[in-house]
């Protein structure tokens, strides 16, 4: 059954404030009492009223009754060698989504979901295998960052820099709740917009709806092939908005300004990585000006697939700097522990069942989901090199 009451963490800052002024004003409590809530929601990240304590016990008693806070549980935290750290969180009605922080030598990454499974069912990742369970709220989706937050500062990790909706989902489909997240997460928690970026398999309405936004998210691609034919093998979204589609919103994204796109290229060995792709690869980048990541393929359940090989990753490195794009290879980061996106909940949900959720049409022949119409929230660095997916 829903919760009746108001879920304090997915509410963006003026609408926090307002519901708790109306709240304090209805029981006769000084204004300031909202500062004192609002510190310990956005700067102390507090994980439930009873931690508020220069609030009075009767206040307390007052804000739980009347507001609830989204607290996922860890179910798991895998921690990699290379530092990196998976947790899966379990929400409310028993749904897994996965966050993970990624430590480098300058930030602290993470890289959160924005959906339980994937409606998108692109055949190079394993939640697309696992399918579409539900939206997440933006709620939901914010406490990922506080627990993570929380986590990192009790493990030495330090604060997280950056974050990327980069992990289960595709967030462009989850708009509503997106939205809101973000601005909770750049106004309400302070993390600057040009540390927070949003990749997207090409969702079209939805990027042109970022485009619009006035301030200045990232946008990372996942492109995975320069021509059409052979990125509908690999992303089904293809055939909805096909990349001559998705190209003319990408140039009218860029000239939105200020707004780096990035390019995810996952090189998958016979796959995608034939050389003369280098070039059209090339061709895409340099009209939208985009940074190019290549990504060796992260091996997954379900799926017999190998990363192209050393040699020719950087053939493709070599076809794009002779044009004057800007690229990296990406170092695989977790691989010990399943890092890439959902590949530790695919382990904890039966095999069977995911493989008959992927090969059921569900979500994917609803156009208000793909679109992200639907019932969302239930009714100068390289900005993705968290990228795991
Ligand atoms: S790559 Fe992204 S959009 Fe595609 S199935 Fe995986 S999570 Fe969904």
């Amino acid at each position: 059954m829903p919760d009746p009451k108001t879920d304090l963490l997915s509410l963006p800052p003026d609408e926090f404030e307002a519901a708790l002024g109306d709240h304090f004003a209805a029981r006769n409590q000084p204004a300031y009492r909202i500062e004192q809530v609002r510190k310990w929601v956005f700067d102390e990240c507090v994980s439930n009223v009873g931690e508020m304590t220069n609030l009075p016990v009767a206040e307390r008693e007052a804000l739980s009754a009347a507001f609830s806070f989204v607290k996922p549980i860890a179910d798991t935290v895998s921690r990699s060698k290379d530092g990196t750290v998976k947790h899966l969180w379990k929400l409310a009605d028993g749904e897994l989504v996965e966050s993970v922080l990624i430590p480098t030598t300058d930030r602290l990454t993470l890289c959160i979901s924005s959906q339980a499974g994937c409606a998108m069912g692109c055949t190079f990742c394993a939640t697309g295998w696992a399918g579409f369970q539900r939206q997440l709220t933006s709620g939901e989706i914010v406490a990922q960052y506080r627990a993570s937050r929380r986590w990192a500062l009790e493990h030495d990790y330090g604060r997280i820099s950056n974050i990327v909706y980069m992990g289960m989902g595709e967030p462009l489909s989850n708009r509503r709740a997106l939205h809101s997240s973000l601005t909770i997460l750049n106004e309400g928690y302070g993390v600057g917009a040009r540390r927070i970026t949003v990749s997207t398999v090409g969702v079209v309405p939805g990027i042109l709806e970022l485009a619009g936004r006035k301030e200045q998210f990232r946008l990372a691609v996942s492109l995975h092939a320069p021509e059409s034919e052979l990125r509908s093998q690999l992303i089904p979204l293809e055939n909805r908005h096909p990349l001559e589609e998705l190209m003319d919103a990408l140039v009218r994204f860029d000239r939105a300004g200020g707004r780096r796109i990035t390019f995810e290229y996952t090189m998958i060995r016979g796959i995608n990585d034939a050389p003369r792709l280098a070039s059209g690869l090339a061709d895409l980048a340099s009209s939208v000006d985009a940074f190019v990541n290549l990504i060796p393929f992260n091996p997954i359940p379900y799926q017999d697939w190998k990363a192209s090989r050393g040699e020719r990753i950087e053939e493709f490195r070599s076809v794009l700097e002779a044009r004057g794009i800007s690229v990296a290879v990406r170092v695989p980061r977790g691989r010990d522990i399943d890092a890439a996106c959902g590949q530790l909940r695919a382990t904890r949900v039966d095999a069977n069942a995911a493989k008959g959720c992927k090969n059921a049409s569900g979500p994917l022949d609803d156009p208000d989901m793909r679109e992200g119409l639907g019932a969302s929230a239930n009714s100068g660095e390289d900005p993705t090199e968290a990228n795991l997916t």
